[in-house]
């Protein structure tokens, strides 16, 4: 095409109401009928990247391959797109607002006073468009947040002036929620009014809502949000509770929206939408009647969206072996040499999740311990990969002291240590060895097996690493290294070659895993676990 189009996606009444999947359903219908889609999501918070915010604040930290810390949502892009993103598809107000005081130090405003307007909403605009007119026919922008935040303001101003300035080359896709009152025996459509209210204020008129909801509506109740919000009666689209976020896109197509968002931009609604790879994968998850059963070690597991990465790849793996996945999440602070016969009875397989300090992870320690010695299949993930050396350094190499520098750094026997490199780091934010590394697999090895291959690219957020001193300790004993990087010789994965499938990787496949392309590292596990 020869303009890049641009779809706004907000929000209103409520957070965490999904407007990420919405952005990515209708990235994957655009998509789904041959246009080049990306999706980037713009921040109203202060840090300039997640990388340092707790779990509990926004659920999992995503990388992207170029080693960018970033918002969750970017995990659902690419796995509804399967097209990498980048540093550039987030922003936060942090980054905005560094780089205009950056560019005022340089001296570059010429004397002038620096202002939200212009300055700030200028920055926001050109970050916007950077991906325009390069590879892609649609960007679609989540912008972060509540439409009426104060701190949402400088980014609806700068969707107000994008509009203006680009005309029919930009659509408003506003999401709300339209509550059930039980006692009332009624849904309720006034949040959706004034949250429209709230935007068209701020002067933007959606072309498209989206209503979030428990059940269905009824056409009168659409026709009611219609008339009040000023928004076409065929454009008020409902996004009503499926059992899979998967099934947003055709819900959405159902309804015609990439249609009617096509036809508001002038753009001409041409042949079928191809998603017959898409429904085959749903199907596959419908008629799955075994399941197999997973067991998640980490301490966030009473936060659904802290291990957001591995629960998705752990069900696309199991969705392509035709099972339903059984997650049971185990709180590794919990876990004790009495209990973990019980916790992990009747698993197939134990995931022990990434993560950073000290808590829970003796229960780690504990769990790897057990399913090592009854053989279960076993993946470690980055912080779980580090647990799987330090505990084989502790119960079979006779190391009790054994730890990573990160948890002892007073250690003996600092089997995962810090690089040389990282070691006069005083800041944490982006200092880790972040994004796409090289990893060569050992031939005949459990991960060149489920890879095919010798050389695979995978995304690393992590500041330690197995100390190379402890190698020929480790493989004389039956832990190997059987992926390494082959710049730098850092082990990226650990394999026990005498058990079933005991593998740990310094890297985060799960990060890589989409619904067209699974990590082949996830698929190997789970078919070993069923
Ligand atoms: N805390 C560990 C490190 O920094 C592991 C990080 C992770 O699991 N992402 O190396």
């Amino acid at each position: 095409m020869a303009n890049t189009k641009y779809i706004f996606v907000t929000g209103g009444v409520v957070s965490s109401l999904g407007k990420g999947i919405v952005a990515a359903s209708l990235g994957k219908l655009l998509q789904a009928r041959g246009f080049k889609v990306t999706i980037q999501k713009f921040d109203p918070y202060i840090n300039i990247d997640p990388g340092t915010l707790n779990p509990y604040e926004h659920g999992e930290c995503f990388v992207t391959t170029d080693g960018h810390e970033t918002d969750l949502d970017l995990g659902h892009y690419e796995r509804f797109l399967n097209v990498p993103t980048t540093a550039v598809n987030n922003i936060t107000t942090g980054r905005i607002y560094q780089n205009v005081i950056d560019s005022e130090r340089r001296g570059d405003f010429l004397g002038k006073t620096v202002q939200v307007v212009p300055h700030i909403t200028d920055e926001i605009k050109r970050n916007i468009q950077i991906l325009g007119n390069r590879d892609f026919d649609f960007i679609i922008t989540e912008i972060g947040g509540t439409v009426g935040d104060i701190e949402s303001l400088p980014y609806i101003e700068s969707v107000r002036q994008l509009r203006w300035e680009l005309g029919r080359n930009c659509l408003c896709v506003h999401l709300t929620y339209v509550p059930y009152i039980a006692a009332a025996k009624e849904v309720k459509t006034k949040p959706t009014q004034h949250s429209v209210k709230t935007l068209q204020e701020q002067g933007i008129l959606p072309n498209i809502l989206v209503l979030r909801t428990e059940q269905k509506l009824s056409e009168k109740i659409c026709h009611k949000v219609a008339l009040f919000c000023n928004v076409d009666e065929e454009a008020v689209i409902q996004s009503y509770d499926v059992p899979s976020i998967y099934e947003v896109p055709l819900i959405l197509a159902r309804q015609g929206m990439d249609r009617i968002a096509l036809r508001k931009m002038g753009v001409p609604v041409k042949g079928k939408l191809q998603l017959d790879e898409w429904k085959g994968f749903l199907n596959n998850m419908k008629t799955a009647h075994k399941s197999v059963k997973i067991g998640l070690v980490g301490k966030y597991v009473e936060l659904p969206d802290a291990y957001k990465s591995i629960n998705e790849s752990l069900l696309q793996a199991a969705t392509y072996h035709h099972r339903k996945l059984d997650l049971r999440l185990i709180h590794s602070e919990k876990i004790t040499d009495e209990n973990i016969a019980e916790l992990l009875k009747d698993l197939d397989g134990v995931l022990v999740a990434p993560g950073f300090g000290q808590r829970g992870i003796e229960g780690k320690f504990i769990a790897l311990r057990y399913a090592r010695e009854k053989d279960m299949p076993t993946f470690g993930v980055c912080l779980g990969m580090q647990c799987m050396v330090i505990e084989f350094a502790r119960n079979i190499l006779g190391l009790p002291d054994a730890n990573s520098a990160e948890m002892d750094p007073l250690s003996n026997n600092k089997v995962i240590d810090l690089m040389e490199a990282q070691k006069h780091l005083t800041n944490f934010g982006g200092t880790m060895r972040l994004g796409e590394y090289d990893c060569e697999l050992l031939p005949g090895s459990l991960a060149e097996k489920a890879y095919g291959k010798r050389t695979v690219r995978e995304r690393h957020r992590h500041r330690y690493e197995f100390n190379e001193m402890y190698r020929s300790r480790f493989e004389s004993c039956g832990m190997k290294c059987t992926g390494v990087n082959p710049q730098t010789g850092l082990v990226e994965v650990v394999e026990i070659p005498a058990l079933k499938w005991y593998l740990g990787t310094q890297y985060h496949p799960e990060y890589n895993s989409t619904v067209a392309k699974p990590n082949p590292l996830f698929m190997s596990f789970i078919e070993h676990c069923i």
